[in-house]
């Protein structure tokens, strides 16, 4: 399969998760991924397992000067930057009047800043290349209606949502398209560090809340990685040229139901 055959890409928060999943699907397609994560270590082991068309980069996407030199890294080891994954995030949950401030900063400054301006450096190196590009943004169903106890997650996806309506609306005339992609629940990490959370502030044991959303999900199961791959890489093909400002659920119908 050489969908993606020749073409430079960078996934941020791609040491786990979907992000790994989007990168092992990236590669079998043909590219070559910068596995770009704040945690340097893991996304060394990731590129590891990942092979020779994977390669580490450290970025902390809260910050400029990381996003500058992330795509700096890419292009000077690649000659070029063609998809851009922008799939870091960090999840919280409170009640309304216990959201603290200084969680609002961190899962803005991440989620939804976080986004933005790596989807503008990447944007920025595309025009400079000429030859259009292609901005996949992470989002989720949470982007797509409210939750009682996650307020502010569901805002940033929100965010998430409409920057990808306004940047590819405005980012298609350079022939870069961009859109997104709302996941439901999927497999990870990142579900056991939320059903934590919600053992506490549902006083439930652990492995409760977990169960019970899986119960909700018309599929029957939670998603894996690989479920979501293959919309990634459509979205980042050719395939995907006509699409522009769209985001798409992949979520075993979560988000109809
Ligand atoms: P995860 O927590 O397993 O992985 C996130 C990765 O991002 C980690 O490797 C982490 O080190 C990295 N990261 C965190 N902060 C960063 C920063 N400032 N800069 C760079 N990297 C950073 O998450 P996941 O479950 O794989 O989720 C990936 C994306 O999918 C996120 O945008 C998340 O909101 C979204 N999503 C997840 C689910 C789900 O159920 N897992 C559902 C809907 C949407």
């Amino acid at each position: 399969m050489t969908r993606l055959a020749g073409k430079s890409a960078l996934i941020t928060g791609s040491a786990r998760g979907i992000g790994r999943g989007f990168a092992q699907a990236y590669i079998a397609e043909g590219a070559t991924v910068a596995i770009a994560d704040i945690n340097i270590d893991a996304a060394n082991a990731t590129a590891d397992e990942l092979g020779d068309q994977a390669y580490p980069v450290q970025i902390d996407v809260s910050d400029q000067s990381s996003i500058d030199a992330a795509i700096a890294t890419v292009v000077a080891r690649t000659g070029k930057l063609d998809i851009c994954v922008n799939n870091a995030a960090l999840f919280d949950a409170a009640k309304t009047i216990d959201i603290t401030r200084a969680s609002y900063d961190k899962l803005f400054g991440i989620n939804v800043a976080g986004t933005l301006f790596t989807m503008q450096a990447a944007a920025a190196q595309m025009i400079a290349q000429g030859h259009g590009g292609k901005i996949i943004n992470t989002a989720s169903q949470a982007g797509r209606r409210g939750e009682p106890l996650v307020l502010v997650y569901c805002a940033t996806k929100a965010a998430v949502i409409s920057m990808t309506q306004s940047a590819g609306l405005d980012l298609i005339q350079h022939g870069i398209n961009v859109n997104a992609i709302a996941p439901g629940v999927v497999d990870g990490e990142h579900w056991k560090h939320v059903d934590a959370m919600f053992a506490k502030l549902e006083d439930k044991p652990l492995g409760q809340k977990r169960a019970e959303v899986e119960a909700g999900v018309p599929a029957g199961r939670y998603a894996q990685p690989e479920d979501l791959s293959p919309m990634a890489v459509f979205l980042a093909s050719s395939d995907s040229d006509y699409v522009v400002a769209q985001c798409y659920n992949v979520d075993g119908g979560q988000w109809m139901s």
